[in-house]
């Protein structure tokens, strides 16, 4: 409050020896009917933009672009060519709403307690054929190295932008499993967690957890506690879901929907890196046994 008084003084000292309008004249609007001013300015507010969600099309780089631009059901802020055109020697992306609006890429969607992902965060579209997730094969090519370069170098300006978390960097299967599958299994989130973008484990770190879990893993109840702490919503009848969207994720060789120790290891090696070793060993405590008086 202290701050906003000293400021009114000043406005109000300022007004007394100069004009009003030649102090805010570079903040004066004319609108239709009244005058917007943006000289007095809140502290208190945050963006609409929290997370930043990866997907695949699943189409060729022709039905992407036609589906993303003229349907009335889907839409997503960039998409990324399979062949990225260039000027002046850098890769174009193409923006097809623009950051401040909301795209309809998510759908039904949860993250850390948050609902409707459309609403906060940005969608970005790679063209890929995707992957059968029966076979565990591809459908088509892989994500080639020109689109992969440019998904960094717009990933990197909207993380520093917007200040998105490592951990808020997710693919469209973490905010709704079991309902899509997409980047998949063959999508390089190591090389672009590397690159700086998203989270990914620390390797010495998941071998420490893999020894202790080798002696005594941790109980299902641990493991869905810690899903859940690291991000992912979800009911307990999606468990097998859930699982299978972390190991897409973090454990591509091994995406079955099981709780192989390899992936509890990673699990709480990355709620141990991101949010702190208390966290991890606060989950792993045995339950509480009441004390007798
Ligand atoms: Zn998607």
């Amino acid at each position: 409050m202290k701050k906003y008084t000293v400021g009114l003084g000043l406005l109000l000292a300022l007004a007394g020896c100069s004009s009003t309008k030649d102090t805010h004249n570079a903040t004066l609007t004319e609108k239709n009917g009244y005058v917007l001013s943006k000289g007095e300015r809140s502290v208190a507010k945050n963006n609409r933009i929290r997370f930043l969600v990866l997907h695949y099309t699943a189409l060729d780089q022709q039905q992407s672009l036609e589906v993303l631009t003229q349907s009335d059901l889907v839409s997503a802020n960039y998409l990324i060519a399979d062949q990225p055109q260039s000027h002046k020697g850098l890769p174009i992306a193409l923006q097809l709403v623009d950051d401040h609006d909301r795209a309809w890429h998510a759908g039904v969607s949860q993250w850390k307690n948050r609902s409707n992902l459309n609403d906060t965060s940005l969608g970005i579209e790679i063209v890929n054929a995707g992957w059968d997730k029966d076979t565990g094969k591809l459908l088509g090519e892989p994500y080639n190295e020109r689109q992969i370069e440019l998904l960094i170098s717009l990933s990197r300006d909207l993380i520093e932008k917007y200040d998105i978390q490592p951990t808020d960097v997710v693919g469209h299967s973490d905010i709704a499993p079991g309902r899509k599958i997409d980047p998949g299994p063959f999508f390089p989130w190591q090389r672009l967690a590397e690159a700086g973008i998203g989270a990914w484990p620390d390797e010495q770190l998941t071998n420490d957890y893999l020894a202790r879990f080798e002696l005594a893993p941790p109980t299902m109840l641990q493991v869905a506690k810690a899903l859940e702490v690291y991000g992912y919503g979800y009911l307990d009848e999606q468990m097998d879901d859930v699982v299978r969207a972390f190991q897409m994720r973090f454990h591509p060789q091994s995406v079955t929907g099981v709780v192989d120790i390899k992936t509890a290891a990673i699990l709480f090696s990355l709620v141990d890196k991101y949010y702190g070793k208390q966290k991890a060993v606060d989950i792993l405590l045995p339950p509480n046994v009441a004390a007798v008086g």
